[in-house]
């Protein structure tokens, strides 16, 4: 009898630490540092294929000690040894406790085999492919086809962004495991937001005012410099969002506009020890990691002008419980190294999404089960959007469809 075994790792409560087991093969290997365990469950396996270089996919595969092949695009490689190096300097740093060494770093780099989008390689019997996801520059869907075909969405959006085409069609699987991150909330249209973000810059600017927008180091980061730059804003840029773009323009096949991204990087100016001081010496934008703002050299920019009710603090992303990013959001305070001070600059938030929202979710579940999917698995989300997603797809598609608990187990024939 056929049968193929999916063992849940991570990434089934909340977002953080995926990692999906499909017999001898692991989709995604993620870190959650916020937590007192950063791991995924064990992975016993000789492969992996990861989908995208973003730390909850990718942050613990130098982790993976035991596997002898690693599939993934070229972007995702670079973006991968970027955060590894970053999470193990940090953790130098704090004294935390190592979760992994350079070495092991060094040695998970050297198993990667680059593959391209829809260029099929095998794994044992398995064909195996990788879909643009649409969600950041490299990332993918992963087909596995063999007796049972299963289709993982990962991260993915079908809506256009300035970084990535959106993921477009949905190919033929028996099985779709797939994402729930924003079931029940539509996203505001993109180019309306665009606008009224770029609106609020120049208005601050206007006023004499500065602007701090702490960015996600990939994919965030390159889209607010394109935004900006589009409106004519010169932006200072500092932090690791710099060796990000440098890592896209090296990959221009994988970015949707390499040359509006060019045009957008030669636009900022590249904050270094020189220049440092000069960057509020008058009414300036600053482009800067972390997103959250849990670190990183936002902190040494916040420290200048949190007093300041002129200056701005616009937020590009979603705030994860537990972050300065989410305290100020919600008490308007923030910590500066040891301190938590109140922030009187205005404090704005902007929804640039990169993952698909309630409709276009619903919509790639429709198409999966119209192309033969019978059976469904809705992870990555908060516990009960996963549940709402997979009661949704049992009323409305009536497929068969589970919100799975980190360390369940399915056997499926
Ligand atoms: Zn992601």
């Amino acid at each position: 009898m056929i049968k193929i075994k999916i063992r849940f790792l991570g990434g089934c409560d909340g977002i953080g630490k995926s990692a999906v087991l499909l017999d001898n093969t692991v989709l995604d290997y993620g870190l959650q540092t916020s937590k007192e365990d950063p791991f995924p469950l064990k992975a016993d396996c000789d492969h992996a294929i990861i989908s995208h270089g973003h730390l909850d996919h990718c942050g613990a595969v130098p982790a993976l000690k035991g596997v002898s092949d690693i599939y993934m695009t070229a972007p995702t490689g670079d973006f991968m040894r970027l955060l590894a190096e970053d999470t193990i300097r940090l953790n130098e740093k704090w004294k935390n406790r190592m979760i992994y060494s350079m070495e092991d770093l060094t040695m998970a780099m050297a198993k990667i085999r680059n593959v391209s989008y829809e260029e099929p390689f095998f794994i044992g019997d398995q064909r195996c492919t990788l879909i643009n996801a649409g969600h950041i520059v490299g990332s993918s869907s992963i087909l596995v086809e063999g007796d049972i075909d299963i289709f993982y969405s990962s991260d993915v959006n079908t809506i256009d962004t300035k970084m990535a085409e959106g993921a477009k069609d949905f190919p033929h699987a028996d099985v779709g495991i797939v994402e729930s991150t924003y079931f029940g909330t539509n996203h505001s249209p993109r180019e309306e937001l665009e606008e009224k973000f770029a609106d609020s810059v120049k208005e601050t600017i206007e006023k004499r005012g500065n602007v701090i927008i702490p960015c996600f180091a990939i994919n965030r980061t390159q889209e607010i410099l394109i935004m900006l730059e589009e409106k004519g804003i010169s932006p200072f840029l500092d932090g690791m969002g710099v060796e990000a773009t440098k890592i896209i323009l090296g990959h221009p096949e994988f970015a949707k506009d390499p040359s509006a991204l060019k045009k957008a990087f030669d636009n900022a100016t590249l904050v270094n020890r020189k220049n440092r001081r000069e960057v509020f010496s008058e009414p300036s934008v600053i482009v800067t990691t972390a997103g959250m703002m849990n670190g990183g050299p936002v902190i040494n920019y916040l420290k200048k002008i949190y007093k300041d009710p002129k200056s701005k603090l616009i937020l590009t992303g979603y705030q994860v419980e537990g972050t300065n990013g989410r305290m100020v959001m919600e008490k308007g305070l923030i910590r500066l190294n040891k301190d938590i001070v109140k922030i009187e600059n205005d404090v704005e938030q902007y929804d640039f999404s990169s993952h698909s929202g309630d409709k276009e979710l619903k919509e790639m579940a429709k198409d999966l089960s119209d192309k033969g999917a019978t059976l469904f698995f809705t992870i990555h989300g908060e516990r009960e959007k996963n549940e709402a997603f997979s009661a949704w797809i049992r009323e409305e598609i009536g497929c068969d469809a589970n919100a799975p608990n980190t360390g369940d187990t399915y056997t499926i024939s």
